[in-house]
């Protein structure tokens, strides 16, 4: 009963995908099977066909209540040629198959089956825990995670630490098994630039000033330039760690990038280029140009054009104008910027106490792994729940190859996870839940 494969088999054939939104099957199945585990457990949302679920596991009353949070919404499969049928949940070759296998109806078996697994023993964990599972990550949370703080903070009262998805934390570089535990995640701040110069008939060349040669400024200015590096104080234990466990010549790099003041860029030459990009990407604010508008009307050369700007905000102290002033300093004083959204601040990570428990419940069970603190560029439902003063940190356990890049499935086609990962992970999260205090 509680082992963790069948379960995970069953919420793929679900087809929670969003949009539009079908997890409230999954997400009652789940309130099912932790209601029959003892807990108590409550279905809300402002949609009735887009419920969570806060189950609630009674513990002994020696530790704050724990948090667990998983979303059950998957993306679409559309367009995408699966060698397997996406929404079968089979076993083949040893792994489950399916959307969801990783992100994250996988993770979400495993804290399920360890809840029930200390049901079924009889054990109570020190503390409550709480396992909140929400519709709607994949699309910003507003019905999900944002709808339960939201409307619904008094049911996370007193709780310290929270444990979810690791947003895909990625690194293949070392010749140990890297075990990511994420500690913080950085944050959007989407921007829209806008700029005139001289307009007039497209039949004339050579105008000075006009706002295509702007726009070709601009769009230089993004592509070559970097925002500064900042080395925070997550950064610095990550390429500690990192560097500890890396051969030289990398070894020697890495640590060069830990000096704040120092000129060291990420040694792409060193590194597989997704393990480079995502260094890259942690080390600094980040910007890149997606959306560009221009009149459109082949004839005529445009008097005025705007770029939509997809910013990145590390975790800690900065503020969208600290993100302005380093961007005004990239691509200088022309044009107009304006903001068109701010993610939620997540706050400097927390090492020690909880982040320890976690790291040694991995050394334990692989004590040639090595676990990692990381950030993460991406967001997940750990910035609402920080809201909520919840240390949150992204953990997906799991014992796989050195080099192994699992979550390059995440959204992809043939996601798929092996199943003595699901039952490693399941057993890791039981590990936990027994060591928590
Ligand atoms: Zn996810």
């Amino acid at each position: 009963m509680s082992d963790p494969v069948p379960l995970l088999q069953q919420m793929i054939r679900f087809r929670g995908v969003n949009p539009p939104g079908n997890e409230a099957a999954c997400v009652r199945h789940v309130a099912a099977v932790m209601a029959d585990a003892g807990a108590e457990v409550r279905l809300l949302g402002c949609d009735p066909e887009r419920p969570n679920l806060v189950a609630r596991v009674r513990g002994a009353g020696q530790a704050p209540p724990l948090l667990l949070h998983a979303h059950a919404d998957v993306v679409p499969t559309d367009g995408q040629h699966w060698t397997h049928p996406p929404f079968d949940g089979e076993i083949i070759d040893g792994h489950v198959w399916g959307r969801g296998a990783i992100d994250m109806l996988g993770p979400l078996a495993m804290m399920i089956s360890a809840l029930v697994r200390l049901h079924s023993e009889g054990t109570a964990p020190a503390g409550d825990i709480v396992l909140a599972v929400s519709p709607d990550e994949e699309a910003g949370s507003r019905t999900g995670a944002g709808y339960l703080v939201r409307e619904h903070p008094g049911l996370f009262e007193g709780i310290a630490y929270g444990v979810g998805e690791d947003g895909g934390a990625v690194l293949s570089c070392l010749p140990t098994r890297v075990h990511p535990i994420v500690v913080a995640e950085k944050r959007a701040c989407w921007m829209r630039y806008t700029a005139r110069g001289r307009g007039g008939h497209a039949s004339r060349q050579g105008w000075s000033g006009t706002s295509t040669s702007k726009l070709a400024r601009l769009l230089g200015r993004l592509e070559e330039g970097r925002l500064p590096k900042h080395v925070t104080p997550a950064l610095d234990l990550m390429l500690d760690t990192l560097a500890a466990a890396a051969e030289e010549p990398l070894a020697a790099r890495l640590r060069d990038l830990r000096d704040p003041d120092g000129k060291a860029e990420v040694p792409y030459d060193l590194l597989p280029e997704a393990d480079a990009v995502y260094l890259d990407s942690v080390l600094r604010n980040t910007v890149n140009a997606t959306i560009i508008r221009t009149p459109e009307k082949i004839n005529m050369l445009p008097s005025e054009f705007s770029v939509d700007l997809d910013g990145r905000i590390l975790p800690g102290a900065w503020t969208v104008e600290d993100f302005r002033t380093e961007l005004r300093a990239m691509i200088g004083p022309e044009g107009e910027l304006e903001l068109l959204l701010e993610g939620d601040a997540m706050p400097a990570p927390q090492f020690g106490g909880f982040f320890d428990t976690i790291a040694a419940v991995m050394r334990e069970a692989d004590p040639e792994g090595l676990p990692v603190p990381m950030v993460t560029p991406a967001s997940t439902d750990a910035r609402l729940f920080a809201g909520l003063g919840i240390a949150c940190y992204g953990w997906v356990p799991m014992l796989l190859p050195a080099g192994s890049r699992y979550q390059d499935a995440m959204h992809a086609a043939d996601e798929r996870v092996p199943v003595e990962a699901v039952r490693f992970g399941a057993d890791r999260f039981h590990d936990l839940l027994l060591r928590y205090r």
